[in-house]
């Protein structure tokens, strides 16, 4: 069996002929195998959904109960049949409840691996490398300037200038789904034991992961008017970067502003989004993690997803690997 009959490209994503399913596909369709939660991965409007418990639950918690006309639930390392073709979901280690696909026919082993990262994270399952011919990556940070410092240094900077500005807010801009709540765990296993203030479009997500067990200590509403600006004098706040730009974060006593990225690697930047404290926090992996990944499973091919494609093709060419890009469109830069 070729490799692309039984996992191709199409306009609406990854697709599976002979399964006839789709993979994060970015339009509707009748059947979705779905890795995470992530809005450009986890769309509504599908007839079937196939994806975790948990990604089920973030994807009601964030479209309604109604996202899709039937679900199911894939348990991690399960094989499923859907219509001849071995379906099994592994650990991705990139939010609460994130897998890849393999999907498995004739001896042919094809894995989607979504978005994920190799770092230890409270809030989920690590990734798991799972043997085959053909990886699926993505590539967000694709090239040798990403390299990922250690995630519990970047959050003692952040309890260190809490320390030393204890007149000041802390403003932490954070992705709501998944880095948020990663910023929060990391922040309790460092010791940090104070309430931690959210702004109202993390509540849910927040909810979620504590009705999923991960431990998240003291956190309260950020709204100011229910007191005076004093009240977060010495606090962290978080919200999602979108709400950096609006009145909301006005509202703060001197705030100092952090912001949870990837791409704070990036000083330019951070410095366009007037990010004071930038905390270098990604759930992908960086370079090193990559190729290491790719190194471990050496497929006979990768197919790279999104990000940037261009170097990690060369780098598997010139490392005895196959390699493509599938120049998928729908899938944005994720804020991380
Ligand atoms: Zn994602």
């Amino acid at each position: 069996m070729r490799f692309t009959d039984l996992v191709c490209r199409t306009e609406k994503g990854i697709y599976c002929p002979p399964g006839d399913f789709y993979i994060d596909p970015v339009r509707p369709v009748a059947r979705a195998l779905v890795t995470h939660g992530h809005s450009d991965h986890a769309r509504a409007g599908h007839e079937a959904v196939l994806a975790t418990p948990e990604t089920l639950a973030i994807m009601a918690a964030r479209y309604g109960e109604d996202f899709a006309a039937t679900r199911q639930e894939a348990v991690l390392g399960e094989v499923l049949e859907i219509n001849g073709v071995s379906v099994t979901f592994h650990p991705a280690g990139h939010v609460l409840g994130s897998a890849q696909i393999a999907v498995e026919k004739a001896g042919t082993r094809i894995v989607a691996s979504g978005d994920y990262k190799r770092r230890a994270d409270p809030t989920c399952t690590p990734f798991e490398p799972v043997p085959c011919d053909v990886f699926i990556t993505e590539a967000t940070f694709a090239l040798p300037v990403f390299r990922h410092p250690d995630d519990r240094a970047e959050i003692r900077k952040l309890v260190a200038s809490v320390g030393q500005f204890p007149d000041r807010t802390h403003l932490v801009g954070a992705y709501a789904l998944g880095k948020a709540q990663r910023v929060i765990a990391l922040l309790r296993e460092a010791g940090y034991e104070e309430t931690i203030y959210i702004h109202g479009a993390l509540q849910r997500l927040c909810d979620l992961y504590e009705e999923e067990g991960i431990r998240l200590g003291p956190l309260a509403p950020a709204t100011v008017e229910k007191g005076g600006r004093k009240d977060f004098a010495g606090a962290i706040v978080l919200g999602p970067p979108s709400a950096f730009a609006d009145r909301w974060a006005r509202r703060f006593a001197d705030p100092v502003a952090a912001f949870a990225s990837g791409w704070m690697r990036i000083r330019q930047r951070a410095r366009q989004r007037g990010v004071e404290l930038p905390l270098i926090i990604s759930d992908h992996c960086d370079w090193d993690e990559l190729t290491r990944t790719i190194g471990e499973i050496r497929p006979a091919e990768v197919w790279v997803t999104h990000g940037r494609e261009e170097a990690l093709v060369r780098w598997c060419e010139l490392n005895g690997i196959a390699a493509r890009p599938l120049h998928l469109a729908g899938y944005e830069e994720e804020p991380d």
